[in-house]
C-alpha cells in the first residue's frame, strides 16, 4: 500500500459509522495511509463535529445506522457549516442503483460499496480528497473572480455558436441591469441593441471580425441599460481558439466605467473652465485662440482680442455682497457671450463659438473676435458691448447700472500670439479707465513702454500697501489766536525699505493711475478712525481729523457704505471725520460731485475744500457745492503778508468764506509774519511747519497731551 506523501498535517477525514469494528479498521488503514482520521459513532455526533471542529477534507458515511440514517445525515451536512462542500463518500452495504441515487439526491459526491476492498480504500479517498480540494480551489478562484468583477463594475461574456449566441455572467447582468428572463432569452443583437447608435456598427464588426479574423479588440462606448439608464463602459475581448486551432467563440469584459469617465470629465473642467461662470478660464483661453489667429494667418484677415475690465466691481461686491455679485457676474458673462455676433468669434474645430469668451480675472473677460479687418468692425462690436453692459441688471428690488472699460489690440498688427495680445488689450483696458472709465481704447505702442515701468511702481506700491509699509502722520490745525489744537490733517507716507520715508507727492498720482488709490483710501480711513478711537480712549482732547480724498475715492459708490460701517465699528460719529476734496476733482463731474457731497453732508460728515485758489472753480461753482471749510493754498499764503496780489487773493478768499458761511483754514503757515498776516485778516485757523510738521500718531498723540505754547 503507498503511503499519501500529502502536506503534514495529513488531509482531514471524519469517519461517520456506528459499526464500531468497520469504523475502527477503516480509520487504522486510513491513518496508515497518513490522513488525520476522526471518528464518529452515530449521525448525531457526526453532524456536531461538522459543524464544531470542521472543515474536513472528506467524510466517509455509512448509509445504514440507527436513528439516523446516511441519507438524512448527508442532506443535513449540506445545510451545516463547513458541509456544504465536503467531499462525502457513502459506505453502502447495498449494491443496488436505487440506493445509489438515494445518495447521489442527499448530497453525496460518491459511494463506497461494502464490503468494503481495503487496498483500494485508501486510493479511493486520495483521489475523492484531490477531487474535492480541486473543486473548492476552483471555485475560491471563482468567487474571487467574481468579487474583483463586482469591485470593477465588470462582466463577462462569450459570443459562441458563430456568434448565434451570446452567453451573459451574472456579474454582467449587473452591469446591464437585465434580469435573468431578459438574459435567458436575449440575442445578440438585442445585446447589440443597447449599445449607442453612433457605436453600434463599430461594435458589431469588431465582435465579427474578432471572431472570423481572431482580432482582439478595445472600445470605449455608451450603452443603455435594459432598465433605460445611460452609462459608459469600457469592453475588451478576444477570440477563443479551440485544440485544433480553430476560432470557436469571442470573450469579452464589459466594464461600466461612468464613474471614472465622469470624474475625469470634472476634473477636466475645473482645470479648463472658470467655475462661476463656465467660461474658459485664460489658460484654457489661450489654447483655443492659437488656432483660430492661425487660421486667420492663412486666410489672410484680421482678428481683435477684446479685454473687457468690468468698472468699480468692488463696490457692487459691497453694496449687494458677495453671492449677488456672483450672479451679476454670471449675467454679465452671458450677456458678453450672447452681443457677440456669431460671426464675429473664432469658429475654428475645437474651439466652439462660445468658448471664444474667456472670463481672465474676478471682473474681467477677454474675447476674440476673427474676420475683423479694421478698428471700425471692432469699434462696433465694442459698442454693443457697452451698451449691453449697461442694460440695468434688478437685484433684490435694486437697480445697477454697470459700465466697463474696454481695451482692444488687433492681429497681426500689435502682437503675433494670444499672450501677447491679451497683454495689450489689458493695456488699452486700463487706458480706458484712466480715461474716465465706460468706454473702449485700442492699443497703441505708447501705451507698452509706458505701462511695462508703471507695472513696475505698481506692484512695488501694491506691495506696500499689502505689507504694511504705509505709515499715517498727523499735521495740527490750531487756533492761530489761542495756539489751541482745533483739528489735524492726515497724510500718509510709504515707509519704503530701501527708500526710506517717501512723500505722498510721490505715489499719490499713481496710486490714482492703477486704481491703488481705493485700497489706500482704506487703509488711511481705517487707520484714521482707529487713531481717532484711541486717543479717545486715552482721554485726549478730541479733535476732527481731515482725511485727502483722491477722485477714484470720491467716486467710489461704496462711500458712504464704508464710512458708516467704520464709524460704527469704532464707535464714532461723523464729526470726527472732515473729507478734504480737491477743485478739480469737483469740477470733473459737477453734478455728480453735486450730489454725492450732498450725501455727505446729509450723514453729518464735514467737507473741505483743499488747496484753493490753485484750481479753475469759479465763484458760480463755488456757490452750489454744499461744503463746510475752504483751505487757503499755500502758493498764496507764502507772501500774502507783503500784500501785493497773493495779499489780495487770500484776503478776498477769507472774505468770500465770511459771505458763503465758511471755515476757512491757511495751509502751509511757516513764518510769525504769515501768520500774524493771517490773523489780522480774519483767519485764525491755520496749519504749517511754524505750529506743527506732520508727524506720527504717537508724536501727535503726546502733542494733544500737553500743547505747545501759543506762537504769537
Ligand atoms: P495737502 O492735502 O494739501 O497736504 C498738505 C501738504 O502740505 C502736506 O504735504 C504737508 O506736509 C505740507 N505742509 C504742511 N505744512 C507745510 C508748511 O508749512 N510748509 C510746507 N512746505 N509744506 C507744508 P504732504 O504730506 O507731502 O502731502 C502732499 C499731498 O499729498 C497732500 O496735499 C495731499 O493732496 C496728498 N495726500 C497726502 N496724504 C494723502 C492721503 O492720505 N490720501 C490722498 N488721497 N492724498 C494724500
Ligand atoms: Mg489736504
Ligand atoms: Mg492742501
Amino acid at each position: 500500500m503507498t503511503t499519501l506523501n500529502l502536506d503534514k498535517p495529513g488531509p482531514r477525514l471524519l469517519i461517520i459509522d456506528d459499526d464500531h469494528l468497520l469504523r475502527g479498521m477503516a480509520a487504522n488503514t486510513l491513518r496508515h495511509a497518513g490522513f488525520d482520521v476522526c471518528e464518529a459513532e452515530d449521525g448525531f455526533q457526526g453532524l456536531a463535529q461538522v459543524e464544531e471542529q470542521g472543515p474536513f477534507d472528506l467524510l466517509l458515511l455509512d448509509v445504514m445506522m440507527p436513528d439516523l440514517d446516511g441519507y438524512e445525515v448527508c442532506r443535513r451536512v449540506r445545510q451545516a457549516r463547513h458541509g456544504e462542500r465536503v467531499p462525502v463518500l457513502m459506505l453502502t452495504g447495498l449494491n443496488d442503483s436505487a440506493s445509489i441515487e438515494l445518495a447521489y439526491e442527499a448530497g453525496a459526491t460518491d459511494f463506497i460499496s461494502k464490503p468494503i476492498n481495503w487496498t483500494l480504500l485508501s486510493h479511493r479517498v486520495r483521489y475523492s480528497v484531490r477531487a474535492g480540494l480541486a473543486i473548492e480551489s476552483a471555485m475560491r478562484s471563482r468567487e474571487r473572480l467574481e468579487r474583483a468583477h463586482y469591485i470593477a463594475n465588470m462582466g463577462s461574456w462569450e459570443l459562441v455558436d458563430d456568434g448565434a449566441r451570446f452567453l451573459c455572467s451574472p456579474e454582467l447582468m449587473r452591469v446591464l441591469a437585465a434580469s435573468p428572463a431578459v438574459v435567458a432569452r436575449a440575442q445578440p443583437e438585442e445585446f447589440l441593441s443597447l449599445v449607442a447608435d453612433a457605436d453600434r456598427d463599430t461594435v458589431r464588426t469588431l465582435r465579427q471580425t474578432a471572431l472570423q479574423e481572431g482580432k482582439p479588440y478595445q472600445l470605449t462606448f455608451a450603452i443603455q441599460r435594459f432598465d433605460g439608464v445611460v452609462r459608459t463602459v469600457f469592453e475588451q475581448a478576444a477570440t477563443v481558439i479551440d485544440h485544433n486551432g480553430r476560432q470557436v467563440a469571442v470573450e469579452g469584459i464589459t466594464q461600466d466605467i461612468t464613474d471614472r469617465v465622469e470624474a475625469e470629465e470634472r476634473i477636466k473642467r475645473l482645470a479648463h473652465y472658470d467655475v462661476l461662470t463656465g467660461l474658459p478660464n485664460r489658460q484654457f483661453f489661450g489654447e483655443l485662440v492659437a488656432p483660430a489667429l492661425d487660421r486667420s494667418t492663412r486666410l489672410g484677415t484680421g482678428c481683435a482680442m477684446v479685454y473687457v475690465d468690468m468698472d468699480r466691481f468692488k463696490s457692487v461686491n459691497d453694496a449687494i455682497g458677495y453671492a449677488q455679485g456672483d450672479t451679476v457676474l454670471r449675467l454679465i458673462s452671458a450677456r458678453l457671450k450672447s452681443s457677440v455676433r456669431t460671426s464675429d468669434l473664432a469658429m475654428d474645430g475645437r474651439a466652439g463659438q462660445e468658448s471664444m469668451v474667456s472670463r481672465v480675472g474676478a471682473n474681467a473677460f477677454t474675447m476674440l473676435l476673427v474676420d475683423i479687418d479694421d478698428d471700425k468692425q471692432a469699434a462696433l462690436v465694442a459698442d454693443r458691448l457697452l451698451s449691453a453692459i449697461a442694460t440695468p441688471i434688478t437685484v433684490d428690488g435694486r437697480e445697477l447700472i454697470l459700465t466697463a472699460s474696454i481695451g482692444m489690440a488687433l492681429y497681426p498688427r500689435d502682437a503675433a500670439d494670444a499672450e501677447g495680445l491679451t497683454r495689450c488689450a489689458e493695456q488699452a483696458a486700463y487706458a480706458a479707465k484712466s480715461a474716465g472709465r465706460a468706454q473702449y481704447r485700442f492699443f497703441d505702442e505708447a501705451m507698452n513702454v509706458r505701462a511695462s515701468a508703471r507695472l513696475a511702481r505698481e506692484s512695488d506700491l501694491r506691495r506696500a500697501i499689502s505689507e504694511g509699509q504705509l505709515r499715517l502722520h498727523y499735521q495740527a490745525k490750531v487756533d492761530a489766536a489761542d495756539g489751541a489744537i482745533v483739528g489735524a490733517e492726515a497724510l500718509v507716507r510709504w515707509q519704503h525699505p530701501e527708500r526710506g520715508m517717501v512723500s505722498p507727492g510721490e505715489f499719490i498720482p499713481l496710486a490714482e493711475e492703477s486704481g491703488l488709490i481705493l485700497p489706500l483710501t482704506d487703509w488711511v480711513l481705517e487707520t484714521a478712525c482707529a487713531d481717532i478711537r484711541r486717543r479717545a480712549d486715552l482721554g485726549l482732547q478730541p479733535v476732527p481729523v481731515s482725511v485727502n480724498l483722491a477722485s477714484p475715492s470720491f467716486a467710489d459708490d461704496g462711500l458712504r457704505g464704508q464710512l458708516e460701517a467704520l464709524l460704527a465699528r469704532y464707535h464714532l460719529t461723523p464729526s470726527c471725520l472732515v473729507l478734504e476734496v480737491t477743485e478739480s476733482l469737483l469740477m470733473s463731474d459737477v453734478e455728480r460731485a453735486v450730489l454725492r457731497l450732498q450725501e455727505l453732508r446729509e450723514l453729518g460728515f464735514r467737507v473741505s475744500l483743499d488747496d484753493f485758489g490753485t484750481g479753475y472753480s469759479s465763484l458760480g461753482y463755488l456757490k452750489r457745492f454744499p461744503i463746510d471749510e475752504l483751505k487757503i493754498d499755500r502758493s498764496f499764503v507764502t507772501d500774502a503778508w507783503k500784500g501785493g496780489r497773493d495779499g489780495a487773493i487770500a484776503v478776498s478768499v477769507i472774505a468770500l468764506g465770511r459771505v458763503f458761511g465758511l471755515h476757512v483754514v491757511a495751509e502751509g503757515v511757516e513764518t510769525m509774519a504769515q501768520s500774524t498776516f493771517l490773523l489780522a485778516h480774519g483767519c485764525p485757523h491755520q496749519q504749517g511747519y511754524l505750529f506743527a510738521k506732520p508727524m506720527p500718531a504717537d508724536a501727535f498723540e503726546a502733542m494733544l497731551a500737553a500743547p505747545p505754547k501759543q506762537v504769537i
